[in-house]
């Protein structure tokens, strides 16, 4: 006896798991930090369980980049993959129409013949909408998790008159939801979704995809002209229970159409007529090349390996950018004026200023302060006169602090120009100097001799 094939119950496992990690992922945190988290109330970005200013969205194009090498290799490689077995699309429709309307409210006879509409049921067709309207209400709360952390976003749902614009975002966004599911159905899937649009210009004749052995089914259309409802020659006997099963109100046996969502309903209605006959299906889960050549599917090829080496780059270069980043922001801004000469009891004093921006980017409070070293010098040349003493700053706070510069000893002695020295400032927490450290080159101007002699001269 031929094999019969279970596409669909696989893909129903595949849903309950992703549909799991979706709901999951938003709770676990890892020293405070999500997977993915890009908060504009509290200006962060978390990756990886790693936070992230947002004046670090430098990191977003690499994450964008490995999505979009991840989609092109992916549909390069198994042709429409993720239409059938994790689009939201696909997942809400199964639940909308094989599980609400069919299994639980009956408005459908069988799941296995998704074209025909039936009319009538008013009351459980009203209760459908509803039933899956509750559920686009848990679904949208879900995707405003990885914007509003969960430990946010039921602290404010609780005083809804206080959060207007996301009590409206919920219910908009559910309401659109319900109505892309209920009504637009699989025409989202072929005249909205631009993903559908695109993804024929990234196949080749070896990408996997949905496909009838018109060579041992016999050819039925001539273009879009049906020629048999079953072919005078070949194993395909007319039943058309792969058309009635397909979501999507199409006709596989005409060859490929963007319509096709790749769902494999149709290769599990023919397997089961075909292994009546003792045959595997006539539809089947793989390359045109493969069904021309009747070899196996070649997975490894240029493009897919060109694909998969550059979206290994790109991971790569994500983590080590993910690794070097710093735990603080700092930011080092000169006065305008060069410096300032005083001339004092004990001797002149020379003094640089400068505006630094510090920012906690950590999740818990710190204690802060720098050290200034001239650059390749490991001697104490330059004091801090001000701030004087260590600052505490909460989680995502910044401070903005004048800083003045002393130099202890004759720096430079040059008569003609002011002298530049570079110099290193070093800010870090004093209660974690190992983790939050952070270092940014300025420069210390030490007037020309000239200017020191008339300083004292005064
Ligand atoms: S289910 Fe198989 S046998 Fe029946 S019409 Fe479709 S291709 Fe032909
Ligand atoms: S043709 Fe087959 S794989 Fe394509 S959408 Fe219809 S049932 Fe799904």
């Amino acid at each position: 006896m031929s094999k019969i094939t279970n596409y669909v119950l696989k893909r129903y496992w595949w849903y309950g798991l992703t549909t799991i990690v979706i709901f999951v992922l938003p709770f676990i945190t890892i020293n405070g930090n999500h997977f993915f988290l890009l908060s504009f109330d509290h200006k962060k970005l978390n990756l990886l369980f790693t936070a992230f200013d947002t004046q670090e969205l430098y990191l977003m194009p690499f994450v964008l980049i490995g999505l979009f090498l991840t989609i092109f290799f992916v549909t390069t490689l198994a042709g429409r993959v993720w239409c059938a077995w994790s689009c939201p699309q696909t997942i809400f429709r199964v639940i909308y129409r094989d599980l609400i309307q069919t299994k639980i409210l009956g408005i459908r006879k069988s799941i296995q013949d998704k074209q025909k509409e039936y009319s009538g049921d008013y009351i459980k067709k009203i209760i459908a909408v509803l039933l899956f309207y509750c559920i686009s209400i848990i679904a949208v709360s879900n995707l405003l998790w990885y914007f509003i952390p969960p430990e946010d976003f039921f602290v404010y749902i609780q005083n809804p008159s206080e959060h207007l614009l996301l009590m409206g975002i919920i219910f908009c966004a559910s309401l659109f939801l319900t109505l892309d599911v209920t009504y637009l159905a699989e025409k989202f899937c072929v005249y909205v979704c631009p993903y559908a649009r695109i993804q024929s210009v990234m196949f080749d004749r070896h990408t996997v995809q949905v496909i009838y052995d018109d060579q041992r089914g016999g050819v039925v259309y001539d273009g879009k002209t049906k020629l048999y409802k079953k072919p005078p020659e070949g194993e395909c006997i007319g039943c058309e229970a792969c058309v009635s099963v397909c979501p999507t109100h199409i006709d596989i046996r005409q060859g490929m159409q963007l319509d096709c969502i790749n769902c494999l309903e149709c290769a599990d209605a023919c397997s089961k007529i075909q292994a009546k006959f003792n045959r595997p299906s006539l539809i089947n889960w793989t390359s045109s090349e493969a069904i021309k050549t009747r070899q196996k599917v070649k997975y490894f090829r240029f493009r897919t390996v060109a694909y998969s080496i550059v979206l290994l780059i790109a991971l790569i270069a994500l983590i080590l950018m993910s690794q070097t980043k710093e735990n603080m922001l700092l930011n080092v801004n000169r006065s305008s004026e060069l410096y300032s000469i005083e001339n004092k009891q004990n001797g002149l004093e020379i003094t640089n200023a400068y505006t630094l921006l510090f920012q906690n980017t950590d999740n818990k409070t710190h204690e802060y302060y720098f050290d200034v070293q001239i650059q390749g010098s490991n001697e104490q040349n330059i004091k801090i006169v001000r701030p004087s003493a260590p600052f505490k700053l909460e989680a995502n706070a910044k401070a903005k602090k004048i800083v003045v510069l002393k130099a202890i000893k004759e720096l430079a002695s040059d008569d003609k120009k002011d002298s530049i020295i570079p110099i290193i400032i070093t800010a870090y927490a004093i209660d974690d100097k190992e983790r939050i450290v952070v270092k940014r080159n300025s420069i210390f101007v030490y007037p020309k001799t000239t200017e020191l002699e008339r300083a004292r001269a005064k």
